[in-house]
């Protein structure tokens, strides 16, 4: 009789699909990979220890946010996703993007490679979002099926009721991948630097949401088929007014335009100009390496995209790079003492990957993910082809899964 009973769970299981499984992604936003062990984040470090993660989360080059969570979500490199930095100008006709401006975020021109949001759409599985770099598209099957405009003001408590909301859906409209964004951590980290006590409340503030998120859905019926993804976008470091390189004072009056301030510089210039600006910073290479587009070092994968310009100058950990008039704003006494974007291989670059639930391995830590490796294993959690062109790779992350 028993037999019979489990055979018909798993039946109208099939029928109705309930195998398909839900995850919650969660992005801490700057949240270094060593964070986690300052004591500060109770929740959240159980949930590490008693689930399967990763010493740390490699990001991709630069490590920004924007390029950032869209590799996450497209498991492509910034040079092929195509969003190359937070902001960045389009060389061909001079059309600006930045993250900023809601009309260039919502403007699909821009994104070049499928996201998860798209995959799924495809393979009918919803998704829902409570903020996440892009996902206000206006292309409707290129987003997910919910989503909220991005509102930095928005606070927890109302993100946590908008998932309850999204899984108290009858089940034919109820999303099965919900990723919320929390801010919190890499404001904290910009003002006060990586080492500050505001940092830690910062972390203990998103802990906090966790561990309410976690209660409410205790509440629900579905605590025990929920699995968490929690991660970040990259790490932080310190910098200071004494770490600051005005690259345009060493080009002089060499006529040229210099966009970005911080880790990465992009400099373009009239045909014919790059040689001399090139050789001017080589020669002045103090803190920072300079590249031709076309020479910066493959394992940085960021040199393929037509809107990275000719010269791309890249700081050295902790210091910075501006024009004349970043340079005023980096040196003065109210600058930034934490920042990111440097090259993603430096540990402090590095970012927290853990997940934790009925799809992952208990107990279970390996050593550095890469970040470009997470949408083939959301592919693989909901069983669905992935796109044809990702760089990422399942067989560097799948084994975190119990069934892999
Ligand atoms: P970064 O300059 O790389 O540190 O970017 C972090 C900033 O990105 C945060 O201050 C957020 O407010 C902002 N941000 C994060 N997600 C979004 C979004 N979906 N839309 C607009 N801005 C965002
Ligand atoms: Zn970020
Ligand atoms: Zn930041």
């Amino acid at each position: 009789m028993k037999k019979v009973f489990l055979i018909l769970v798993l039946f109208i299981n099939c029928i109705f699909g309930q195998s398909k499984p839900y995850v919650i992604l969660i992005s801490i936003d700057a949240c270094r990979w060593d964070y986690l062990s300052r004591g500060v984040s109770p929740t959240i470090t159980k949930l590490k220890e008693e689930g399967a993660s990763a010493l740390t989360f490699q990001p991709s080059f630069p490590s920004k946010t924007f390029p950032n969570h869209l590799t996450i979500i497209s498991g492509l490199y910034p040079e092929n996703h195509g969003i190359i930095s937070n902001n960045f100008i389009r060389l061909t006709d001079n059309k600006k993007y930045s993250m900023g401006d809601t009309s260039s975020v919502r403007d699909n021109e821009w994104y070049t490679g499928e996201t998860f949001w798209e995959t799924a759409h495809r393979n009918g599985i919803i998704t829902a979002s409570y903020f996440w770099p892009a996902t206000e598209v206006h292309i409707k099957y290129k987003r997910p099926d919910y989503f909220y405009e991005y509102n930095r003001n928005t606070t927890s408590k109302e993100k946590i009721e908008g998932v309850k909301k999204w899984l108290e859906l009858p089940y034919e409209k109820r999303p099965h991948l919900i990723s919320l964004y929390f801010d919190q951590v890499d404001t904290q980290g910009h003002n006060y630097g990586p080492d500050s006590k505001e940092v830690n409340q910062a972390l203990t503030e998103v802990d906090t949401a966790i561990f309410d998120l976690e209660e409410m859905i205790k509440k629900t019926n579905m605590a025990d088929s929920i699995n968490f993804i929690i991660l970040s976008d990259h790490g932080m470091t310190s910098v200071s007014k004494d770490r600051v390189v005005n690259i345009e004072k060493i080009l002089d009056d060499i006529k040229c335009s210099i966009t970005n301030t911080g880790p990465v510089v992009f400099i373009q210039t009239e045909k014919g100009k790059e040689s001399e600006i090139y050789q001017k910073l080589k020669s002045n290479e103090n803190h920072f390496k300079v590249y031709y587009k076309n020479e910066v070092p493959d394992y940085l994968h960021y040199s393929k995209n037509p809107n990275i310009p000719q010269i791309v100058a890249i700081a050295d950990l902790g210091w910075e790079l501006s024009d004349n008039r970043g340079y005023a704003h980096l040196t003065s006494s109210t600058a930034k003492l934490g920042d990111h974007g440097f090259d993603n291989h430096s540990l402090d670059m590095n970012g927290i990957f853990l997940t934790n639930g009925p799809l992952f391995k208990k107990r279970f830590c390996t050593g550095t993910i890469w970040n470009i490796d997470v949408y083939p294993l959301l592919c693989k959690i909901f069983n669905i082809q992935p796109s044809s062109d990702e760089d990422g790779k399942l067989e560097r992350i799948g084994f975190l899964l119990n069934n892999y």
